[in-house]
């Protein structure tokens, strides 16, 4: 009798262990297949800071795109990891197409975004989807996020601290997404995701790598803004990346003449 109950209580130890173990795999998205084919265009992910209220079972255990996207976001949750959370009316994920070939990584939010929720629409942002555009490309093809999802009060400079609790969640994001290029913008993306403090005058328009992805540093539109004449070495920049993307077969749905 008294073996029975040890039985018992041993094999209810092991669901309950087992129990644990799946729903921490479920949530890292490493259980199962995809139950349907993902197709190569996903519709773009809102860019509402909100959490998803449930993530789908066969969502969550896609292998790219949304659901892998979804899974990211759920993880970072109403993230309080660094000084910048008490700060910020939004957390700034992301926007566009979850399965996007080129994704622009900035730096931070600035106001504008911190207000709406969504990377890159205030000045500096339309100028990025004017580039955007130029280089062929509609807004919602591509995939627009920053290196921190919270804006730094009064756009001082990202951190290192707020650097190393964010960071993480990009290198997740873009595993997510899996592009096959990134464009970095301005001088703290690229030092940031190539560990090089080597000038952005010098670094941009040469190809690097990022976890294996390959990555363009350009000028970040701020500065474009303030500094017009660098427009061309960046748009120099972005035929390079169109370039690079037309070598392995990939053409923007509407490409620029010439
Ligand atoms: N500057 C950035 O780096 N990112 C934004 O989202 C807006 C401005």
């Amino acid at each position: 009798m008294a073996a029975d109950v040890d039985d018992r209580e041993e094999l209810r130890s092991v669901v309950a262990q087992i129990r644990t173990n799946l729903a921490s795999r479920g949530r890292s998205g490493l259980l199962g297949v995809p139950v349907r084919p993902t197709a190569k265009s996903g519709p773009p992910v809102a860019a509402s800071p909100e959490l998803p209220a449930v993530i789908e079972a066969d969502d969550a255990t896609s292998p790219r795109g949304q659901g892998a996207l979804q899974v990211v976001r759920a993880d970072l949750g109403d993230c309080q990891r660094c000084k910048l959370a008490p700060g910020r009316h939004n957390l700034v994920f992301g926007v566009g197409n979850p399965q996007a070939d080129l994704v622009f990584v900035g730096e931070a939010p600035g106001a504008d975004e911190d207000a709406q929720g969504e990377p890159f629409v205030g000045k500096a942002g339309q100028l990025l989807t004017k580039m955007i555009e130029a280089m062929g490309y509609a807004r919602g093809d591509v995939y627009i996020c920053n290196v921190l999802k919270c804006r730094p009060p009064g756009n001082r400079n990202p951190e290192p601290d707020e650097v190393a609790a964010c960071e993480p969640f990009l290198k997740k994001q873009l595993g997510a997404i899996r592009p096959r290029m990134i464009v970095a913008l301005g001088k703290f993306a690229v030092q940031c995701l190539l560990r090089d403090d080597s000038p952005i005058s010098r670094l941009r328009g040469n190809l690097r790598t990022y976890e294996g992805i390959p990555l363009m540093p350009t000028f970040h539109p701020a500065y474009l803004l303030r500094d017009p004449s660098k427009k061309k070495l960046a748009w120099d920049d972005l035929k390079q990346v169109n370039a690079a993307l037309a070598r392995v077969g990939i053409s923007p749905p509407n490409p620029p003449a010439g």
